[in-house]
């Protein structure tokens, strides 16, 4: 092996044995060549993460023989590509905005799909980031309900640069306490046990507050030690 394939397994093994056992790794292997790719499915991780569609294509096609990953979009989805994630994955965190829930409804309707999702929630004011604002949130839930063909499993979320361990753990507990919150509100219609929240800088404060998916790039594959 080489140096750089043992460091990702080492990596991959310090890293599960700090996760509870309920919290999916999620390997996110963006912009990382086929071989690591390899090297963390040798290493025993079954979720791999990615966020463009063609680059994902590109890969898939190289890593046939693995049949057994489960595959999770993870980026801002453009409309025209949603096919294509439909086609390409197992899970889309990334469902940001109405119109694209109500598209992928309309297209696993057409497939007879349920495809699993996670709707991408901002609780804090930025609008250079994706996803839900809670009042936005609020206002299409009443649309989101008629989706019927969507299987919402949870809520995803990526923190802002330059929170404080304190402040990221009340954002992270926040989107917890939302998803229960959206369940009540429901009355059951949506079930959201998936928090898929924490990447390389946080993810122990994102499992302290609930995480079940975390989302794991240079941690594992490097630039991060
Ligand atoms: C890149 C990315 C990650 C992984 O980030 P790291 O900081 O490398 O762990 C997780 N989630 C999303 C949505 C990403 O785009």
């Amino acid at each position: 092996m080489t140096d750089s394939a043992t460091a990702i397994g080492e990596r991959i093994t310090r890293i599960r044995q700090e996760l509870p056992s309920h919290v999916t790794l999620i390997a996110v292997s963006k912009s990382m060549p086929v071989e690591d790719i390899r090297q963390a499915y040798a290493a025993g991780v079954r979720d791999f993460g990615e966020s463009r569609i063609q680059e994902a294509i590109t890969k898939q096609a190289n890593l046939q023989d693995l049949s057994d990953i489960t595959w999770h979009f993870l980026g801002h989805l453009q409309g025209n590509k949603a096919n294509a994630a439909l086609d390409r994955f197992d899970w889309i965190h990334s469902v940001d905005r109405l119109d694209l829930a109500q598209r992928l409804d309309r297209l696993a309707a057409a497939r007879s799909q349920s495809p699993a999702l996670c709707l991408q929630v901002k609780l804090w004011d930025d609008p250079s980031k994706f996803g839900w604002s809670l009042a936005d949130l609020t206002a299409d839930l009443p649309e989101l309900l008629r989706c019927q063909s969507l299987n919402i499993r949870g809520l995803m979320t990526i923190l802002p640069m330059g929170l404080t361990e304190q402040q990221s753990l009340e954002v992270f507990q926040q989107t917890k306490e939302l998803a229960g919150q959206l369940e009540q509100q429901t009355q059951g219609a949506w079930q959201l046990p998936i928090l898929s929240m924490g990447m390389s800088n946080d993810y122990r404060l994102a499992i302290q507050a609930g995480a079940t998916m975390v989302r794991l790039g240079r941690s594992i594959f490097g630039d991060l030690n």
